[in-house]
């Protein structure tokens, strides 16, 4: 497995006007890798999520390229996409996954529909075999299985949802704040599914998360994302030991308490995000940024190597 996403710009069109949400995105992941996507709302981790799986809303213009085992899967027909490459080797958790079933159908009977359609070699036995694995694995009584998706708890619909993302054993899973609905208990059965299926596998994970602790402990790679730009980049341990971009630090301010074995969101920065809409100038961080300098409102920081990782501030050195 390999991805690429390089240059990637995302704008929507409202009315008259439009919101850049991904702006000259560029990174890479090869089989085995875990990214821990984090970013204040609206920073555009889910538009980059939807890019990827092919399902931007019809109001989203694309540029850039996002090549999956070289095959730029943007320009690739859709209907080949959701032929080859949907559930098979890309799936996704999705942020908001409430409405991901058919309510007339039942739960079994779906998730049975979406392996063998996938699939020519799984059979009837096949698929419940895995699927009461995975019910097992996320703490989903196999009652389940007979039921309709509206006699499931907010909870126990999440935990579904998961399922059906890891049913086909693809290479890269994107999970978009996957535990969001869930209570504590079951957070934690999740995120050890989430490991043990796709990280242990040597599987790709591209995990979008408020929650710092469980990017600590899943993912080798950190993002932090800021105004659809990528401010830093690289070893999650580096990252976390020692952020350098000033918003990476802000973010991260709470991680010395995750060490001590407390749970802690992303941490709060004073001030607002940017306006999509307007231009923006320089580094889009500088109205908030503790540290910025007169050049950062003029001119926009590339992401350059400092110190093992990526990082887009004026402040650094780099090459
Ligand atoms: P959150 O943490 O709240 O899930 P996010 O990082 O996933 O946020 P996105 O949902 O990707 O952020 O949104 C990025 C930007 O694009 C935001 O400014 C958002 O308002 C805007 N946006 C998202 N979807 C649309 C849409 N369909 N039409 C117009 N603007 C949109
Ligand atoms: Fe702050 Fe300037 Fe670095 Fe932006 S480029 S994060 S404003 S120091
Ligand atoms: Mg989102």
């Amino acid at each position: 497995m390999s991805l690429q996403v390089k240059d990637l710009n995302i704008v929507y069109k409202v009315g008259k006007g439009s919101i850049k949400a991904i702006n000259g995105v560029d990174f890479e992941l090869m089989k085995g890798d875990s990214l821990g996507v984090i970013g204040e709302t609206g920073s555009g981790k889910t538009t980059i999520a939807n890019a990827i799986m092919r399902s931007l809303p019809e109001n989203a213009e694309f540029f850039g390229n996002i090549f999956f085992n070289n095959k730029d899967i943007l320009r690739i027909n859709l209907e080949t996409y959701r032929r080859e490459i949907r559930w098979k080797k890309i799936s996704v958790i999705p942020q908001y996954s409430m409405n991901a079933f058919n309510p007339i159908k039942r739960v079994g009977e779906q998730l049975v529909k979406i392996m063998m359609e996938n699939d020519s070699n799984i059979d009837i036995s096949k698929a419940s075999e895995r699927i009461f694995y995975l019910f097992n694995q996320l703490n989903l009584p196999p009652e389940i299985y007979k039921k309709y998706p509206d006699e499931l708890s907010g909870g126990q619909r999440q935990r579904v949802v998961i399922a059906s993302a890891l049913l086909l054993d693809p290479e890269l899973v994107i999970a978009d704040e996957p535990t969001t609905a869930l209570d504590v208990i079951n957070q934690a059965r999740v995120v050890s599914l989430i490991k043990r299926e796709i990280v242990d596998k040597r599987k790709t994970l591209i995990y979008i998360t408020h929650d710092i602790a469980v990017v600590a402990g899943i993912a080798k790679k950190v993002m932090t994302l800021y105004a659809g730009e990528i401010m830093e980049f690289g070893d999650s341990r580096k990252i976390f030991k020692e952020p350098l971009h000033p918003y990476s630090k802000g973010l991260l301010a709470s991680v010395p308490d995750i060490r001590l074995g407390k749970t802690k969101k992303l941490q709060y920065i004073p001030g607002d995000s940017p306006d999509l809409s307007k231009e923006i100038k320089g580094c889009p961080f500088a109205p908030r940024c503790p540290v910025a300098m007169d050049k950062c409102k003029v001119e926009r920081p590339r992401l350059r190597y400092v110190d093992g990782r990526l990082v887009a501030c004026h402040l650094m050195g780099g090459e």
